[in-house]
């Protein structure tokens, strides 16, 4: 039986999730939340919908399980630790989810020329993430260089033919960390849809997909976080039929070592933890290329981002660099989803893409 560890409903104006906040003017939504692939997973629908949650969180709540199980290389029966396990060696067959994600996964790659990479893994433990051993200083240049060894998306051998897929180099590890939350929102989406729901929004922590209206005639609004004061938000972002949204922030998960903190994207170039960037939100056609981007783009910082957003087509973003006072900086097209808070209206600024 589904047990929701928090069923919230009605629910009125701004509700808080992880990374975002969601909003649906004054009308009332209904939510269910629970655990899931290390946050929080949550469906939202209007109020008017609210008979249909328990049935829509439960198909929800066993599709993420199942993507979760598969795509996790924390799982150490799932696929994707055993083709860790296997570095360096044989080939292992990959079912159709992990190789769609993984061939993502390398696509993202080569777009962003590197700054998206799923083998980043050593690396992230190696500055204590993920497992690896808390630091008292940074690891110094030898062990950066030694982990760098053993990552390099191009060291991915997948063949889309047989299924099959092999890390040519002994240590390596794939994580797909950074594309496999909006992956499972865009499965729990096709599913809920098949299912006959036009209404709803669905998250993993944050990554989001919105389809319909939460009430008529109104888009669905998130909020976008302040990285400096998480409590509260620069702006709402307006979302209609299927439209997803991804933020990668600098306050989501960090270490600190010897009094500085460092953020869990790695810049996987320079095996070092990336510096410069507070949050990048990514507005998408759907949530695999809103997370993988967000990443991305968060590695990249907006000038180098450029290209990347030129070319690649239905996605727009929100740069907000680490510094004071606060700056945001949109692509033009994002001009029309995004109404600052009035606290910030002067601290837009529009890219020249
Ligand atoms: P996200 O919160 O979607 O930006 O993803 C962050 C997660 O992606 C991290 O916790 C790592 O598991 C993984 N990761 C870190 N750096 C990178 C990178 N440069 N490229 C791809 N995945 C990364
Ligand atoms: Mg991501």
């Amino acid at each position: 039986m589904f047990r929701p560890i928090r069923t919230v409903w009605p629910i009125r104006a701004l509700i808080l999730a992880a990374g975002l906040t969601v909003g649906c003017g004054r009308r009332e939504l209904a939510r269910q939340t629970w655990p899931a692939m290390g946050t929080v997973a949550g469906v939202t629908v209007p109020g008017r919908a609210e008979n249909h949650l328990p049935a829509y969180a439960e198909l929800a709540r066993e599709t993420v399980r199942e993507m979760e199980g598969r795509l996790s290389q924390f799982n150490p029966d799932g696929v994707i630790s055993m083709l860790n396990r296997q570095a360096g060696g044989d080939s292992v067959v990959l079912d159709p989810d992990t190789l769609h994600v993984l061939a993502l996964s390398l696509h993202y790659a080569r777009v962003s020329r590197g700054a998206f990479d799923p083998t980043a893994s050593p690396l992230v433990r190696l500055w204590g993430f993920h497992g690896g051993a808390p630091r008292a200083t940074p690891p110094t240049p030898a062990e950066i260089r030694d982990a760098l060894s053993t990552a390099g998306y191009s060291h991915v051998v997948l063949n889309e033919e047989t299924r099959e897929a092999r890390l040519a180099l002994p240590g390596m590890k794939v994580d797909l960390g950074g594309i496999a939350k909006g992956y499972a929102v865009d499965a729990v989406s096709a599913k809920l849809k098949a299912m006959g729901a036009t209404d709803f929004m669905v998250n993993l922590a944050g990554d989001m997909r919105c389809f319909g209206e939460p009430s008529k005639g109104k888009p669905w609004r998130i909020g976008v976080r302040n990285p400096f004061n998480t409590a509260e938000i620069v702006g709402v972002l307006h979302l209609t039929d299927g439209w997803a949204v991804s933020t990668s922030g600098h306050y989501e998960r960090f270490v600190e070592i010897e009094g500085t903190r460092y953020a869990h994207i790695l810049d996987p170039r320079t095996g070092y933890p990336v510096a410069g960037m507070a949050g990048v939100t990514v507005v998408a056609t759907n949530a695999t290329l809103s997370d993988a981007l967000s990443t991305a783009l968060f590695v990249l910082g907006p000038d180098q981002a450029l290209s990347v957003l030129r070319e690649t087509e239905g996605c727009d973003a929100l740069f907000i660099p680490d510094r004071l006072p606060l700056e945001l900086w949109i692509t033009p097209e994002l001009q029309r989803r995004f109404v600052p808070d009035r606290d910030w209206v002067d601290a837009v600024r529009v890219l020249d893409l």
